[in-house]
């Protein structure tokens, strides 16, 4: 029985109402990329909602200390409803064996990066392409009751709409945003021949604790507040005129949710963004004056600016009309409360490692008898 089904509870359905009747009545969900950011935030809640939870991942671009931190911030009664299975989605017999038992997929795990997907094109295909492939078939072979797939806001392309809607978009500009798409014509086709529903979230720029901000594919905001916090020189890629509809990660669960119980529906998109957009350069100075809080020096932080990347898309705005009417998506963190939050979580990271570090040195100091 879907939430909709449920005598009492309206479409669409608030999300509290959701969460509270999942609680009732838990299932088992797999997440796929759960070892990722986003993964990771919705293993976290899905455990703390009183959900059981398999993860599949290869750690390609996740780490077991995101799920260490997750499986220590539920505690060991709700860690113990987690399943993990080290495996790769273009492996089908992984897959299968993930998809066991789960009524609802949250299928996450991607190559997630455009620069990342421009220089190893094949890479991104098989994994992005034949990866999803592979879960939507096990998915349907397990008789799994929802999918619900991560697609991107970089599907618009070179759409010059203003505000991104659903129902229109431009050409990819990289090979990243033809695997999304992709996965999204091939959830309609699933959807058409087979009976299966799914839902694709196009999520425009998350952002929150746990992103990697190491490596040159890393996400502006964690990039951006990793140099801020130590001191050192953040670069942008263009002029910094380019803006973004960044959305918390904590909103992009509330989307999953509230989609994992929506009423089947064939095949839906649905962006999701906060529906406001800045350029990189007010987002640089919003993370300067945050970051200045912790970091004092981080006031007088400025920008050194780089040639634009090809395949970023200069401007890109989510319509959240179609979310907030038919799956009731209310974003629960604007952009200001994001970014403090966001900020928090790094500056407290910060913390800790230049404490481990001065902990490192000391013991390394008394182990070879030098005195301090
Ligand atoms: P992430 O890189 O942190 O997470 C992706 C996870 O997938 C990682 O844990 C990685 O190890 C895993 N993975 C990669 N290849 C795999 C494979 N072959 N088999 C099993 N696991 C594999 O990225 P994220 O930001 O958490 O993104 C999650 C999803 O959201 C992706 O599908 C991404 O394309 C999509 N998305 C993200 C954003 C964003 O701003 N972060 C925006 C649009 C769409």
């Amino acid at each position: 029985m879907t939430l909709d089904e449920i005598p009492g509870l309206p479409h669409p359905a608030c999300y509290d109402d959701v969460c509270s009747r999942l609680r009732c009545e838990p299932r088992r969900f797999l997440v796929t990329g759960v070892a990722g950011f986003i993964g990771s935030h919705l293993l976290e809640a899905l455990l703390g909602l009183g959900q059981s939870v398999t993860g599949l991942d290869n750690f390609a671009t996740g780490s077991r200390n995101n799920l260490s931190d997750v499986l220590g911030r539920v505690g060991s009664v709700a860690a113990a409803r987690f399943r993990f299975i080290e495996g790769d989605i273009r492996d089908p017999l992984a897959c299968g064996n993930a998809v066991k038992g789960a009524r609802v997929v949250l299928h996450q795990a991607a190559l997630a990066s455009v620069p990342r997907s421009i220089e190893d094109p094949l890479s991104c295909y098989s994994v992005n392409v034949d990866g999803f492939l592979n879960v939507l078939l096990a998915a349907r072979s397990a008789d799994v009751e929802q999918i619900v797939y991560a697609s991107s806001s970089s599907v618009y392309g070179d759409d010059a709409s203003g505000v991104k809607t659903e129902g229109r978009i431009g050409n990819p500009l990289s090979p990243y945003a033809s695997t999304k798409l992709v996965d999204e014509i091939y959830a309609g086709v699933f959807e058409r021949t087979y009976g299966i529903s799914s839902v694709g979230l196009r999520y425009f720029n998350v952002f929150g604790p746990r992103q990697d901000p190491a490596g040159p594919y890393a996400a502006v905001v964690p990039r951006w507040l990793e140099k801020l916090l130590s001191n050192e020189q953040c670069v942008a890629f263009g002029d910094g005129t380019a803006s973004r509809d960044f959305c918390y990660v904590d909103n992009v669960v509330q989307a999953n949710v509230l989609a994992a119980c929506a009423p089947e529906s064939g095949h839906a998109l649905f962006n999701i963004g906060c529906g406001a957009r800045i350029t990189l350069l007010e987002l640089f100075d919003a993370l300067r004056k945050g970051v200045a809080f912790h970091q004092p020096s981080a006031a007088n932080a400025t920008l050194r600016f780089d040639s634009p990347r090809t395949g970023d898309i200069p401007h890109s705005l989510a319509s959240i009309v179609r979310a907030e009417d038919e799956l009731g998506y209310v974003p629960s963190h604007d952009l200001a409360r994001g970014i403090t939050e966001t900020i928090a979580w790094y500056a407290s990271r910060e913390l800790r490692s230049s404490v481990r570090s001065v902990t490192r040195g000391t013991t390394r100091a008394s182990e070879a008898g030098v005195q301090s």
